[in-house]
């Protein structure tokens, strides 16, 4: 349920209103808007009386939210959510360019690209450290040596980092990381996300191989529900019959979930298409669908890269597609 307030209401109003709402046993989520706040009420609001709310001085509507998710949905927060790490900012027409290798492997290997990525224009870094294979015998990532070199690589260059927790164990080595992924594979890992829900940094989460939309804004509530507001959605391609690409990539789950959500929407064509040749017409597309940055993955040397070197571009084709990329964001818009 959402209780629109009336302009011009004074915060002690608006106190007043929340203390008895949650001596009612809710969970009030504010959001306080330019002209107007909402407030998302959370828990068994069946024993709330609509139309006494209603009736309040102070509210101007009520309204009773259907979907599952609430505290990442429109309704709630009707304003875009935007997420600031360092000079970046996600969200609310900000367009972010998230850029690096899939693993962290050398120092000179994540220094190299670090300063390439940047000087192409992204905004932050990535590399992966822990990483979820598929076979037990593929490389299995630096582990806490990874997290430390993409550390050097922000000092060296400024960027932001990006990197995946597999497990809860694992977060004590994130202190230095700025933005925490959660992968495909872990998007469902719920004490996974109630752990991150915990902490007060970025979380960009992967929607699930087999995810639906509402499924993956379930596992965004999850995070949000223990009070962790800083949610990014990653569309990286979902498991379908075809084989010719390594997933498909769902763009349309760009408008779709800025419709029904204020959290910013980033898009990896990097995985979802496993080619490094299909990277740069999806990263467009992506860009034209109205998402709010781009993980793409950049290798200095793709054919070496000891993990998706085939879907990696090098650094002068990530510039390439970093500035056409913009050029169509910003004709979009
Ligand atoms: C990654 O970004 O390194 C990764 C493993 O992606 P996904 O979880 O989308 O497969
Ligand atoms: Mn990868």
């Amino acid at each position: 349920m959402i209780a629109i307030l009336k302009a011009g209401v004074s915060q002690a109003q608006v106190d007043n209103l929340i203390h008895w709402l949650e001596s009612q046993g809710l969970k009030i989520h504010v959001s306080a808007g330019d002209y107007y706040t909402v407030l998302g009420l959370v828990g068994d609001t069946g024993k709330i009386d609509m139309d006494l709310l209603a009736s309040l001085d102070i509210v101007q509507s009520v309204k009773r939210v259907s979907e599952p998710f609430k505290r990442c949905s429109r309704d709630f927060q009707p304003q875009d959510t935007v997420i600031e790490v360092g000079s970046a900012k996600i969200g609310g027409g900000n367009f972010c360019l998230i850029a690096g290798p899939c693993s962290v492997e050398t120092h000179e290997q994540i220094i190299g690209v670090a300063k390439a990525v940047k000087a192409a224009g992204a905004n932050v870094l990535r590399g992966g450290a822990f990483k979820p294979r598929t076979s037990p015998y593929d490389f299995q990532g630096l582990g806490k040596l990874g997290i430390e070199m993409l550390t050097e690589a922000k000092r060296e260059t400024g960027l932001p980092i990006i990197t995946e927790v597999m497990n809860i164990n694992q977060l004590p080595l994130f202190d230095d990381v700025d933005i925490i992924q959660i992968g495909a594979r872990n998007m469902q890992n719920f004490d996974l996300l109630k752990e991150v829900g915990k902490l007060h940094k970025p979380i960009l989460l992967k929607r699930g191989l087999c995810g639906t939309m509402k499924e993956w804004l379930m596992s965004a509530e999850y995070i949000m529900s223990e009070g962790n507001e800083q949610v990014i959605l990653c569309e990286r391609g979902i498991r379908t019959y075809e084989t010719y690409t390594r997933n498909t990539l769902d763009l349309s789950a760009v408008p779709m979930l800025k419709q029904l959500s204020h959290l910013p929407v980033v898009v990896d064509p990097s995985h979802a298409t496993g080619k490094a040749k299909l990277v740069p017409p999806m990263a467009l597309a992506a860009a034209a669908a109205g998402a709010d940055g781009l993980m793409i993955e950049v290798h200095n040397d793709p054919p070496h890269a000891w993990c998706d070197g085939a879907q990696s571009l090098t650094p002068e084709q990530f510039a390439d597609v970093a500035r056409r990329a913009r050029a169509v964001r910003e004709a979009a818009l």
